[in-house]
């Protein structure tokens, strides 16, 4: 059966690890390193099972791959999950032995934060590998050049829908007012844009308001609220069969990861004639900061090279409309010519 579950999605590598004395259990997911070393963060969790929490690692390893790989940098993707409590998982004895497992793998996977994992954490991996990233010792907080990076998204759909990419007066509703979304706002605000925020903090929403002259909705109608663009900077799942109908928007450019609830919301959305950047290629900005960090570079530069993703963003919208597909599969047909590209060999790697 886990034979079967890997060759499915074509994964090069999944590695099994535990630790007798702390008692981890740790499976490492490396999908693809055709681009280069593979990358994702270590989520720590208590999941149902063992196949739920190898079912998770496969699929976020396998969207890692897709994501380096439409954002133009020598990564390949890879995941990793703790499994267990993790309050009991995270003491410094566990991941150090989590760190050694990492260190095993010989630099084919870089390990990062992702959810119950922080800088924290990852300043203990580091004390057994040098290969992991996000450590307190590293750049600082990438959510300056995620914003930025879908401040410039936001730039080439609306040149698309509109003809230019001049955000005057364009209306945009951000959902979200956490490290991204509050800066997201600023920016738009700053580049004339009339801007309505939504958080389910509300004390946070209107003081926001209040202090940059934006507009407010409630969370509970945000969809249905009249826009441009509808940016959503807060959690994953939120496109879905009850909201895309209610949506009143031309555009959806956010940097919320896994914004759709299934893959076919993105057809959903197609249909409706609303255009949507994906988001693993309009919040790459985060991936390029910890790109930076690794390979060495400094946050001015992460933020610079986060405007790429206008153009490449723009090109993919264009081969959407030629070949008439939703930007999604453009994405998608980018990352596969990159990866088939690197090789030389014409590779089929499975969608994810
Ligand atoms: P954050 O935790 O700082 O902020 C999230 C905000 O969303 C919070 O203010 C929270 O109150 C609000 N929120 C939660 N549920 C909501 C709801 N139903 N309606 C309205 N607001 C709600 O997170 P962040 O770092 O700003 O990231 C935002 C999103 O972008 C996440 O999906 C994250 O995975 C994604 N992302 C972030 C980065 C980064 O650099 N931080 C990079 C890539 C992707």
């Amino acid at each position: 059966m886990v034979f079967d579950a890997i060759g499915d999605a074509g994964h090069e590598q999944v590695s099994y690890f535990t630790d007798p004395e702390t008692g981890l259990r740790a499976i490492v997911a490396i999908h693809d390193t055709t681009l280069g070393p593979s990358l994702g963060g270590t989520r720590i969790l208590d999941y149902d099972s063992e196949e739920a929490a190898l079912e998770d690692v496969l699929r976020l390893s396998q969207a890692m791959t897709y994501k380096a790989a439409a954002a133009d940098l020598p990564l390949g993707g890879g995941k990793a999950v703790i499994l267990g409590d993790p309050d009991e998982v995270r003491t410094e004895a566990t991941l150090e032995a989590y760190g050694r497992a990492v260190d095993r793998l010989g630099g084919r996977y870089i390990t990062s934060v992702d959810i119950n994992s922080s800088a924290a954490e990852m300043d203990v991996v580091a004390r057994r590998t040098d290969h992991v990233v996000g450590a307190s010792d590293g750049l600082e907080n990438p959510s300056g050049v995620t914003a930025h990076g879908v401040f410039c998204g936001i730039r080439a759909c609306v040149d698309h829908v509109y003809g230019e990419d001049d955000l005057e007066g364009l209306e945009v509703v951000v959902q979200g007012l956490g490290k991204v979304g509050r800066s997201l706002a600023e920016e738009l605000l700053e580049a004339g844009a009339a801007v309505t925020v939504s958080d389910v903090d509300r004390e946070a929403t209107e003081a926001f308001a209040a202090e940059h002259g934006a507009d407010t909705v409630a969370p509970d109608v945000v969809y249905e609220q009249p826009c441009d663009v509808f940016a959503p900077c807060a959690i994953g799942g939120i496109l879905n069969d009850e909201t895309i109908p209610t949506l009143e928007c031309e555009i959806v450019a956010g940097a919320a990861n896994n914004v759709l609830a299934e893959r076919r919301h993105a057809e959903a959305l197609h249909e409706r004639e609303i255009l949507y950047a994906p988001d693993y290629v309009i919040n790459a900005g985060g991936l390029v900061t910890v790109a930076k960090d690794h390979f060495g570079g400094s946050y001015e530069e992460a933020y610079a090279e986060a405007e790429a993703i206008e153009g490449r963003l723009r090109g993919m919208i264009e081969r959407a409309d030629d070949e008439g597909t939703t930007v999604l599969e453009a994405a998608e047909a980018y990352a596969k010519d990159r990866i088939a590209g690197a090789d030389g060999e014409s590779r089929s790697v499975p969608r994810p």
